[in-house]
């Protein structure tokens, strides 16, 4: 969640024994409150302390509680009680509420890349195997239901890799190297969405899972990413170029498929001079594995 601004948040409900009922691995922000609408919310998560209230359409009395993870994401917990909230209930919730913090931040931090801070691969296969079994077209119950979904069915992956990277580790030191990396994660956190994933995999070398509607779509915001980066001014480097290789995520794909489709399409793209976006599916390559398997440089999954 970020706050600050009128931004849509997810909100998750949890039955009394704090159950969470089912918990989508996406959830479109445009299907999500908007956090200025709740005044409460807004207040705790901009001031990172409890607020308490009263909700008088219900005659309850409210709890929202914020807690910023160490990749800087706000989550709120809010509950909600017939009674007054007294202040030794408050800090024996709030103690709950650290412990829960701590647990959350040891999880995180397995899957985390530790320089960059973006997800590593540890988390990937679940994220990609949802992604491309899910159909979020399908309605499973009510029209209202329909209607919250996304409307944009496609999943699309991109291996993005930083061109003649090796250069500027020579030329100015490992040290200015992982500051590149740094800030090209910056970059691809604040290119593209909440509910797209980011992933370094290692080196040079990241990977983002995202819904587009369709390859127009998804090409404008690689396309996006790829001219961010090479606008940007690095400090010493001043100029760093990435080559990025798309493909569009199948109907029960397998992780190394899609992956071995995005990096052809790289390789496409580094062939034709870096610095530039490939699709796999506009190049009109065939699947590797079916025509030359030993080709993938990359050990994967
Ligand atoms: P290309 O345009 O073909 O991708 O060339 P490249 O130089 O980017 O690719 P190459 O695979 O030859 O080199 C990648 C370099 O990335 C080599 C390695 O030293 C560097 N590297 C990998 N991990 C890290 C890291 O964590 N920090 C730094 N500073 N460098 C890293
Ligand atoms: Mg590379
Ligand atoms: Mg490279």
């Amino acid at each position: 969640m970020r706050t600050g601004t009128a931004f849509n948040v997810p909100i998750f409900f949890l039955d009394q024994l704090g159950t969470v009922e089912s918990l989508p691995l996406w959830y479109p922000a445009s299907s999500c409150p908007i956090l200025t609408d709740f005044p409460n919310r807004q207040r705790a998560a901009d001031q990172l302390e409890s607020v308490r209230f009263i909700d008088e359409s219900c005659q309850a009395h409210g709890l929202v509680m914020p807690m910023v993870t160490e990749s800087q994401q706000t989550f709120l917990l809010e509950i909600t009680s017939p009674h007054p909230w007294t202040t030794g209930a408050q800090q024996v919730v709030e103690g709950c509420f650290k412990v829960f913090h701590h647990f959350l931040n040891l999880l995180n931090y397995g899957e985390r890349d530790t320089l960059t801070g973006l997800l590593n691969r540890k988390s990937f296969d679940e994220a990609f195997f949802k992604m491309s079994q899910q159909d979020p077209n399908a309605s499973d119950g009510t029209a209202e239901e329909g209607e919250r979904r996304h409307p944009s069915a496609a999943c699309w992956m991109a291996v993005i890799d930083i061109d003649h990277f090796k250069r500027v580790n020579d030329t100015f030191g490992h040290l200015i190297g992982d500051e590149v990396l740094l800030l090209v994660a910056r970059i691809l956190q604040a290119t593209f969405r909440q509910e797209d994933r980011i992933y370094r995999f290692g080196g040079e070398e990241f990977v983002v899972l995202l819904r587009a509607p369709d390859a127009m779509w998804a090409t404008a915001a690689f396309e996006r990413l790829r001219e961010t980066v090479a606008a940007y001014r690095f400090p010493q480097v001043e100029h760093v170029t990435v080559s990025v290789g798309f493909s569009m995520i199948r109907h029960h794909d397998t992780p190394s498929g899609a992956f071995d489709r995005a990096d052809q399409a790289v390789y496409q793209a580094k062939s034709q001079g870096r610095n530039r976006i490939c699709s796999f599916e506009m190049l009109g390559l065939s699947s590797r594995s079916a025509h030359a398997p030993d080709q993938n440089t990359v050990e994967l999954f």
